[in-house]
Protein backbone atom coordinates (compact mmCIF):
# COMPACT_ATOMS: atom_id res chain seq x y z
CA UNK A 1 0.00 0.00 0.00
CA UNK A 2 1.45 3.33 -1.05
CA UNK A 3 1.53 6.98 1.41
CA UNK A 4 -2.06 7.97 1.85
CA UNK A 5 -2.57 11.81 1.11
CA UNK A 6 -5.67 11.64 2.38
CA UNK A 7 -5.47 11.24 6.46
CA UNK A 8 -8.16 8.48 6.61
CA UNK A 9 -7.55 8.41 10.84
CA UNK A 10 -9.33 11.89 10.89
CA UNK A 11 -12.30 10.40 9.08
CA UNK A 12 -12.38 7.30 11.90
CA UNK A 13 -12.24 10.03 14.68
CA UNK A 14 -14.71 11.87 13.68
CA UNK A 15 -16.95 9.31 12.54
CA UNK A 16 -16.96 9.67 9.03
CA UNK A 17 -15.48 6.58 8.66
CA UNK A 18 -16.68 3.51 10.54
CA UNK A 19 -14.09 1.22 12.30
CA UNK A 20 -13.97 -1.83 15.00
CA UNK A 21 -13.12 0.02 18.45
CA UNK A 22 -11.62 -1.40 21.12
CA UNK A 23 -10.97 1.60 23.50
CA UNK A 24 -11.58 5.25 23.28
CA UNK A 25 -11.29 8.40 25.60
CA UNK A 26 -11.35 11.96 24.55
CA UNK A 27 -7.77 12.14 23.67
CA UNK A 28 -7.19 8.57 22.21
CA UNK A 29 -8.94 6.12 19.78
CA UNK A 30 -7.91 2.30 19.50
CA UNK A 31 -9.29 0.02 16.64
CA UNK A 32 -8.69 -2.96 14.84
CA UNK A 33 -6.40 -2.73 11.95
CA UNK A 34 -8.45 -3.28 8.46
CA UNK A 35 -5.67 -5.86 7.33
CA UNK A 36 -4.70 -7.54 10.44
CA UNK A 37 -0.89 -8.56 10.53
CA UNK A 38 -1.32 -10.74 13.28
CA UNK A 39 -3.92 -12.62 14.99
CA UNK A 40 -4.77 -9.23 16.95
CA UNK A 41 -3.80 -6.38 15.52
CA UNK A 42 -5.06 -2.75 16.99
CA UNK A 43 -3.95 0.42 16.10
CA UNK A 44 -3.51 3.08 19.19
CA UNK A 45 -4.12 6.54 17.59
CA UNK A 46 -3.84 10.14 19.33
CA UNK A 47 -7.32 11.97 18.25
CA UNK A 48 -4.46 15.66 17.71
CA UNK A 49 -3.39 15.23 14.02
CA UNK A 50 0.70 14.83 14.41
CA UNK A 51 1.70 13.07 10.96
CA UNK A 52 4.65 11.49 12.81
CA UNK A 53 6.81 10.95 15.54
CA UNK A 54 8.84 13.55 14.34
CA UNK A 55 5.98 16.26 15.24
CA UNK A 56 6.37 15.22 18.91
CA UNK A 57 8.80 17.67 21.49
CA UNK A 58 8.77 18.00 25.09
CA UNK A 59 5.64 19.75 24.71
CA UNK A 60 3.41 16.63 23.45
CA UNK A 61 5.68 13.92 24.69
CA UNK A 62 3.26 12.97 27.13
CA UNK A 63 1.17 11.92 24.86
CA UNK A 64 3.65 8.94 23.98
CA UNK A 65 3.27 7.68 27.47
CA UNK A 66 -0.44 7.95 26.95
CA UNK A 67 -0.41 5.10 23.80
CA UNK A 68 1.61 2.76 25.54
CA UNK A 69 -0.74 2.91 28.80
CA UNK A 70 -3.56 2.25 26.31
CA UNK A 71 -1.94 -0.68 25.25
CA UNK A 72 -1.86 -2.23 28.78
CA UNK A 73 -4.79 -0.94 29.55
CA UNK A 74 -6.42 -3.20 26.12
CA UNK A 75 -3.72 -5.96 26.77
CA UNK A 76 -5.03 -6.40 30.66
CA UNK A 77 -8.71 -5.71 29.96
CA UNK A 78 -8.69 -8.62 27.17
CA UNK A 79 -5.99 -10.85 29.12
CA UNK A 80 -3.47 -10.87 26.49
CA UNK A 81 0.01 -11.94 27.92
CA UNK A 82 2.23 -10.45 25.17
CA UNK A 83 2.20 -7.97 22.60
CA UNK A 84 4.58 -6.21 20.52
CA UNK A 85 4.31 -2.22 20.09
CA UNK A 86 5.85 -1.01 16.61
CA UNK A 87 5.59 2.36 14.84
CA UNK A 88 6.50 3.25 11.69
CA UNK A 89 8.01 7.09 11.13
CA UNK A 90 8.10 8.16 8.06
CA UNK A 91 6.99 6.76 4.33
CA UNK A 92 10.92 5.03 4.32
CA UNK A 93 9.83 2.95 6.75
CA UNK A 94 6.40 2.13 5.23
CA UNK A 95 3.88 4.30 7.38
CA UNK A 96 0.93 4.67 4.89
CA UNK A 97 -1.24 7.01 6.53
CA UNK A 98 0.25 10.25 8.22
CA UNK A 99 -1.46 10.66 11.71
CA UNK A 100 0.68 9.02 14.43
CA UNK A 101 -0.50 5.78 15.65
CA UNK A 102 0.83 2.73 17.66
CA UNK A 103 0.60 -0.93 16.35
CA UNK A 104 -0.63 -3.30 18.57
CA UNK A 105 0.44 -6.80 18.11
CA UNK A 106 0.20 -10.51 19.04
CA UNK A 107 0.04 -14.19 18.39
CA UNK A 108 -2.99 -14.73 20.89
CA UNK A 109 -6.04 -15.70 20.07
CA UNK A 110 -9.16 -14.02 21.85
CA UNK A 111 -12.54 -14.04 20.20
CA UNK A 112 -13.58 -10.16 20.63
CA UNK A 113 -10.48 -9.12 19.60
P1 LIG B 1 1.30 2.43 8.86
O1 LIG B 1 1.91 1.65 7.75
O2 LIG B 1 0.90 3.83 8.43
O3 LIG B 1 2.13 2.41 10.10
O4 LIG B 1 -0.02 1.64 9.25
C1 LIG B 1 -1.28 2.00 8.83
C2 LIG B 1 -2.21 0.84 9.11
O5 LIG B 1 -3.54 1.30 8.93
C3 LIG B 1 -2.02 -0.37 8.17
O6 LIG B 1 -1.68 -1.51 8.93
C4 LIG B 1 -3.37 -0.50 7.47
O7 LIG B 1 -3.78 -1.84 7.30
C5 LIG B 1 -4.32 0.26 8.38
N1 LIG B 1 -5.45 0.90 7.72
C6 LIG B 1 -5.43 1.60 6.56
N2 LIG B 1 -6.66 2.09 6.29
C7 LIG B 1 -7.47 1.68 7.29
C8 LIG B 1 -8.85 1.87 7.56
O8 LIG B 1 -9.59 2.51 6.83
N3 LIG B 1 -9.34 1.29 8.70
C9 LIG B 1 -8.54 0.58 9.56
N4 LIG B 1 -9.12 0.06 10.64
N5 LIG B 1 -7.23 0.38 9.33
C10 LIG B 1 -6.69 0.92 8.21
Amino acid sequence: MAFMKDNIFMKIITGQLPCDRIYETDRVIAFKDITPKARIHILIVPKRDYKTLMEIDEDNMDLFGELMLVAKKIAKKHGIKGFKLHMNVGEEAGQIVPHVHLHMLSTEFRSAL
